[in-house]
């Protein structure tokens, strides 16, 4: 399993030392400003990360480039403000080494990119060379991983600086470094564990359920934030029935194979994005209970769904707005296999699932079956003691 990314994350100048000043600002108190929030942006999302300093005290290039080779970090990135003589310039540059081999341009140029989608202009990816042909920065110099150092704007410049927002800045920052050093290689979770993880749980693997529901937290407001501390404590259960409740799980509180197989789906492939994915996209619940023996719309609905949701096997159910006995029983494996109260009647925790399944662009459920063999020409009606089994083959699989 890949472990969370270690990031240096330091604010240049402090102390004594104000950096470049202009118009009352002082650069020291911008680049920790944007320091700080880049910090608890990706602190948030699992990062363990390391700050020359997180108030305003003097700071020294050396000690700091030790703190970073002696933590072993994976990338250094270092926060500053431009300044020059004369007309103002404006705009970002980010800094990498000359003797980089991709990594550090990767990571200076994700950065720059969500700088400039701040409205700032690109004044591109650089290296500066000294004398004798090394790096001019000497954190740059002196550090042993991928470094960039990041010029955010003009501090001499009006209106660079009315379109700075320190937290805003500091984010586009953190969600450059997480583009080129991921949360985890693979983009999202690893494989389930095994064993479920509930209250009282101290590991790894609650970090990666923290750092993963705080994603989750940025497309649902209801979920609690968390501090990603690997201590599974009351908060974290909550954030987790929350987020249970939200996918149309089972709100128990514990991460078993099917919350964890949700939870990776969630954290999937950079995450965050708006569009597709989530519940948004679930009709309101009709109010009552829909059973055997309903009709309508509704129940059309769950039909169509159900099928679309067991792809590439063919079309179990007609959609006809009748609910009989191979609906009830569509309902009751679906509910098997996603953890609820297999009843075969689709309240409102069921409706949501169905829903939020069916709203998947690639549904989580369709990805494994995919890998199984069920004739996917066969468009005639397969019968549903098939579909079962199906489903508890993929139940297996998730399992492992
Ligand atoms: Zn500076």
């Amino acid at each position: 399993m890949t472990s969370l990314p270690k990031i240096a994350v330091y604010a240049g100048h402090g102390g004594q030392d104000p950096g470049a000043v202009a118009q009352g600002r002082q650069e020291k108190n911008l680049n920790l400003a944007v320091s700080n929030a880049a910090t608890a942006v990706l602190r948030g999302w699992g990062y363990t990360v390391i700050n020359n300093r997180t108030t305003d005290v003097d700071r020294s290039i050396t000690r700091d480039a030790n703190l970073a080779n002696e933590n072993r970090v994976d990338a250094l990135v270092e926060i500053h403000f431009n300044s020059n003589q004369g007309v103002p310039g404006t705009g970002t540059e980010v800094f990498y080494s000359v003797r980089d081999t991709g990594r550090g341009r990767a990571l200076a140029s994700a950065i720059l990119r969500r700088i400039v989608a701040l409205g700032f202009r690109d004044r591109g990816v650089k290296t500066q060379a000294n004398a004798q042909g090394q790096d001019a920065f000497a954190i740059i110099r002196l550090a042993n991983m991928p470094a960039v150092l990041v010029e955010c704007a003009f501090i001499n410049n009006p209106s660079d600086m009315s379109l700075l927002n320190t937290d805003t800045m500091g984010r586009a920052i953190a969600e450059g470094i997480r583009e080129i050093f991921p949360v985890n290689s693979g983009g999202g979770m690893p494989a389930y564990p095994g064993t479920p993880i509930r209250v009282g749980d101290r590991s790894e693997h609650v970090r990666q359920i923290q750092a993963c529901l705080n994603r989750a937290q940025e497309r649902h407001q209801a979920i609690p934030r968390l501090t990603v501390d690997g201590v599974f404590g009351p908060r974290t259960q909550e954030a987790v029935i929350t987020f249970q409740r939200i996918v149309g799980l089972n709100p128990d509180g514990v991460v078993g194979p099917l919350t964890w197989a949700r939870l990776q789906q969630e954290c999937q492939g950079g995450g965050g994005g708006s569009g597709g994915g989530g519940s948004g996209g679930a009709p309101p619940f009709p109010g009552t209970s829909l059973r055997e023996g309903s009709r309508g719309d509704s129940v059309r609905m769950v039909q169509s769904c159900l099928n679309r949701v067991s792809q590439p096997c063919g079309r179990q159910l007609s959609e006809d707005g009748v609910f009989g006995p191979r609906t009830r029983d569509a309902v009751t494996t679906f509910q098997r296999i996603f953890e609820l109260t297999p009843d075969g009647v689709v309240g409102p925790i069921t409706w949501a699932r169905i829903f939020s399944e069916c709203g998947q662009t690639v549904p989580a459920f369709r990805q494994v079956s995919n890998e199984c063999t069920c004739g996917s020409n066969n468009e005639a009606a397969a019968p549903v003691a098939d579909q079962t089994q199906l489903m508890q083959l993929l139940l297996l699989s998730m399992v492992k």
